[in-house]
Formats: C-alpha cells, structure tokens, sequence
C-alpha cells in the first residue's frame, strides 16, 4: 500500500553553549541529519529506510522565567533554531528533502521522493507579550504550528504539567494567549495544545476559527497522564474538526512507562472508535523522548504501517490516520489566511 506518512512532532537536536553563549548547534550534530547510522533517531536515511515521507521539525525551547532576559533568550534560541533548519536542509540534504510551507509542498515533494520537513514551534513562551511574532514565524520561516506552552505557564497560558509553582496561572488562556489565537488563525499557524492544561485546550477549541490540534498526545481513559487528553477533550476536538496525534512516547502509552507498538495501536483505535478515524494521526517525538518498542526511530517506521494494516482497517482510513487528515488540517488553516487576506 502506498501511503504518505507524516510525522507530526519530532525534535530539533540543540545544544546551548559556545564561548559567547550563543547557540552552536552547527558544532555538533547539523551533518548527521544526513547519515544513516546516526545517535538522531530521525535522519533523512532513516526516514528513507521506514517509508516516513513527511515530519514536523520542532524548535523547542524550555520553560524559563517569565521576565525581559528570559524571553529574549528564548526568541533568539527559536529564530536561531529555525534558521539552522533552513542550512541543515540546504547544505547536507538538499537532494533528498525539502522544507514546506503548504499541504501542497508536502505532496509535491513526497511525489519527487523528498522528504518533506515542516517547520513547527514547541512553545509560545518565545513570543513574550507580542503576538506579532507569529506573523514573522509564518512569513520568514513558515512555521506551521505551536504548542501554546510546554511543561509550566507562560504568559499565553496554563500548562498541563507544572513543576514548579501554582497549579493554575490565567484559569486557561490569559487574553494575550486569546490574542495569539487570533494571530495564528490569520497567519495559518495551527493551535497546537498538547501540553496545555485541560481548560487551555478547551478555551482553545472555543477560541480558535481553525480546528485545533495535539501533535503529541495520547489517550487519558487508557493512560491517566496529564499530558494525555480525556474523553470530554477528543469530544470537544471532534466537535472543533481537530486532531489527535498519537505519540510514541512509553509513560503516555502506559501507566508506568514501557508503552509499545501494541499500546500505540490501541490508543490509535480508541480515537478512531469514539470520534471518528478522520481525528487521528500518529507522531514520534523522535529526539523529544520519543521511541517505543517497535519504533525506536525513523528507519522503523514501517513497522507502524504493518501494525496498523493489521488491525484490519482499510486502506483509505489508514492514508487518513498516517497523513491525510494532517495535511487536511494544513490546507483548513490554508484557507483561513486567504479569507484573512481578502
Ligand atoms: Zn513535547
């Protein structure tokens, strides 16, 4: 069976440090992105070897303080990240994957046997207080989304998992993260709410005139993880026309860690089952933490495939799950940015 698979969130490897304290990933790994036997879990070769044709490279950056310094740092460390895979692309795999900015850049670069990389952020802290950041994101990098937190509150809103301070900070969205929305929904950047807190995410589905997405989540009612959504949030997602990305990560997959194939399947099967198989597609968090047994990295991905064939679902619900509906949510955010333009 040919099917696009995309994977929806994997992780820019980073390293912080140089004698100016300026980024340097450039030092360390920028050149194995081309090579096969690499400590990366996703390299181009490997996608190449486990049929994964598409991926959303995430430049990810910490939860830290919420003052001046702090958000700078961060702004710079996101742009810098971005940039580094502008030239990771250009100069070590130019022949073999392209960037995309739309649905169709996908399709077109998977159709000349490219792997398509979109650009994606993991974190709204970088933004500060200015929601016209996203605006530059999307037109000088063609960032495709964002998770409106990572682990801890930011100025946008609550997070999911807190480690340190009050379980609560805005009671969901603060206004500056409903601003935000709004920026995004303008600029076809989707609202990415794994990690937001659970009233977060459904102030986003409220909030947001484009369907919502978790690029990195799992199932509540099979793992009692608050980084997994429950089954008022798949409903509220179903409602909204968003998605679910399921996530090879072991402790979301199952109580306790240890998550494999099997339990990435069965938490696949439980969204299709109780909001339709048109609300959710897969994801790695390759280099996030991501790997389980069965699908330790990119080259392995066509194990995933296999599973999912096996379940005896078809063949147009599985091109659904592992791409289509992705890319069907790209193209909804698409046409929002040109109602916004007209
Ligand atoms: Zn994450």
């Amino acid at each position: 069976m040919s099917v696009l698979m995309i994977d929806s969130h994997i992780d820019i490897p980073w390293e912080e440090k140089t004698e100016e304290g300026l980024p340097c990933w450039q030092k360390r790994d920028q050149a194995d992105i081309a090579l096969r036997e690499a400590e990366r879990r996703f390299t181009i070769p490997k996608a190449e070897a486990g049929g994964l044709g598409a991926a959303c490279l995430a430049a990810y950056t910490p939860q830290a303080a919420l003052d001046d310094a702090g958000h700078e740092a961060a702004w710079r460390r996101a742009g810098a990240m971005l940039e580094a895979m502008e030239e990771m692309v250009a100069l070590h795999v130019s022949g073999r994957a392209a960037l995309c900015r739309t649905a169709r850049d996908v399709r077109q670069a998977a159709e000349a046997g490219k792997v398509a990389l979109v650009p994606v952020m993991e974190n709204g802290y970088p933004l500060a207080d200015d929601p016209a950041r996203i605006g530059h994101l999307a037109r000088r990098y063609g960032v495709r989304y964002m998770t409106l937190t990572h682990n801890g509150h930011n100025l946008l809103a609550d997070s999911a998992v807190v480690r340190q301070g009050p379980e609560e900070a805005h009671g969901g969205l603060s206004a500056l993260g409903r601003e935000v929305i709004g920026e995004m929904n303008r600029h076809g950047v989707l609202v990415d709410v794994s990690h937001a807190s659970r009233k977060t995410m459904m102030q986003a589905v409220e909030t947001s005139t484009v369907p919502v997405f978790a690029s990195h989540s799992c199932v509540r009612a099979l793992c009692d993880h608050p980084r997994n959504l429950d089954d008022g949030q798949l409903d509220a997602l179903k409602v909204s026309g968003g998605l679910i990305q399921i996530t090879a990560m072991g402790p979301f997959l199952r109580r306790g860690g240890g998550g494999t194939l099997k339990d990435f399947v069965g938490h696949v099967l439980y969204v299709a089952r109780r909001i339709g198989i048109e609300h959710v597609g897969i994801s790695s968090d390759f280099d996030g933490g991501g790997g389980i047994e069965g699908w330790q990295d990119a080259s392995e991905t066509h194990h995933l495939l296999k599973a999912l064939e096996q379940t005896g679902l078809d063949a147009s619900e599985i091109r659904a799950l592992c791409g289509g509906n992705m890319l069907r949510l790209l193209e909804k955010a698409e046409e929002k940015t040109l109602e916004c333009q007209t």
